[in-house]
């Protein structure tokens, strides 16, 4: 190899890097394995490695449009089941699902609750708050009464209206909703893949009907072992046994009168309360431990600068995190509010599983 020239410390290390990553023409923003033979081949200084390695891994145009390999950081923190039945329950709109049904229902709106994972469902027309606020009222607190806390994935915003919307239409209630996060809430395991691909077979062949079996599904749902809690969800919510069509059923109807009936329901439903909360803990560590495999976790400090996810990503070419943006409030411990450091008015608040940290440059 020919002698190359010594670059000494200052500016011109920095041009000669820029030129080599960031020109279109010499370095395109390759990688570190592409840089370093090209930087190597022309010049030399003792810690090249190390810097061509770390202007790279700060290089945000680089963080901003490669695709990741590794899977997103942020390891699960599970949360605590409930102690009973009906205190946290989750809502969710699925779809718009394809084909629309005769009656014109294209979403799943669905209640799970989180110890039992009793779900309720109905098919709507649409996914506004309107259509969650009516779904409440008929098919939720009117039948089964009133949950303590709501999960939503809708966001800050559809959380707070819905619960205005709510007030306004029933009173004031003692009824809590907290919007959902995946990554912070753990694995709440909520209404399931198991439900949506049922669905999916139904509404598959091009069924203008699955809102008719929409019922049964649920009901099959919820008078099947959950491989969560092990028990299931219908016992928990009713503490008895489901019949099913098919069932054999006695011709006699009991007519006697047990007066130890409530004791005994009360220690019915406990035992299975405790069994579900045992197997709930069970089946998160088992979860965590395989989600948090090869997952980096960072942390993140107020004034630190990162990159936030693109929300839709429309085109191939696309920016896939935007940014710089800077940590300017805590609100959870991985709940955080950004403000973007070039356009001051925009503020957003962000979980951190839709953020990637910057590495700070050493020039
Ligand atoms: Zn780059």
């Amino acid at each position: 190899n020919p002698p190359v020239p010594y670059v000494p410390q200052g500016d011109l290390r920095k041009i000669i890097l820029n030129i080599y990553h960031d020109s279109a023409a010499n370095g395109a923003h390759f990688g570190r394995d592409k840089t370093i033979p090209k930087i190597k081949q022309r010049y030399f200084w003792p810690s090249m490695y190390k810097d061509i390695d770390n202007y790279i891994k700060s290089c945000i145009p680089c963080a901003q449009f490669n695709p990741r390999r590794q899977k997103p950081p942020g390891t699960l923190k599970p949360i605590q089941p409930p102690d009973g039945v009906w205190q946290l329950v989750s809502m969710d709109f699925h779809g718009p699902i394809n084909p629309t049904t005769q009656r014109g229902n294209k979403y799943i709106i669905s209640l799970t609750d989180i110890l039992s994972k009793f779900v309720i469902t109905k098919a709507v027309r649409d996914n506004t708050t309107l259509t969650a606020v009516r779904f409440l009222k008929e098919d939720v607190i009117s039948k089964f009464g009133t949950p303590r806390c709501i999960l939503t994935d809708n966001g800050t915003h559809f959380t707070s209206t819905m619960m205005d919307e709510l007030v306004k239409q029933i009173g004031t209630t003692h009824l809590y909703s907290t919007p959902y996060h995946p990554q912070t809430n753990g694995q709440v395991e909520r209404y399931n893949s198991t439900m949506d691909a049922k669905i999916a077979a139904l509404s598959n062949l091009r069924k203008t009907d699955w809102d008719d079996q929409l019922p049964f599904v649920t009901f099959n749902y919820n008078t099947s072992i959950h491989s969560s809690t092990r028990q299931i969800p219908f016992e928990m919510m009713y503490g008895r046994s489901p019949v099913l069509p098919f069932d054999h059923q006695d011709t006699n109807v009991t007519l006697s009168y047990d007066p130890e009936h409530s004791k005994k329901l009360k220690q019915f439903l406990s035992t299975l309360n405790e069994q579900a909360k045992i197997n709930i803990i069970k089946n998160q560590e088992r979860y965590k431990q395989h989600y948090d495999m090869n997952r980096s976790n960072p942390t993140y400090n107020i004034g630190e600068l990162v990159l936030c996810k693109t929300l839709n990503i429309r085109y191939k070419f696309d920016i896939r995190y935007e940014g710089p943006f800077r940590i300017v409030k805590q609100l959870t411990p991985k709940t955080f509010i950004i403000q973007h450091a070039k356009k001051p008015t925009l503020y957003r608040q962000v979980t951190t599983d839709v953020l990637l940290p910057i590495f700070e440059r050493n020039f």
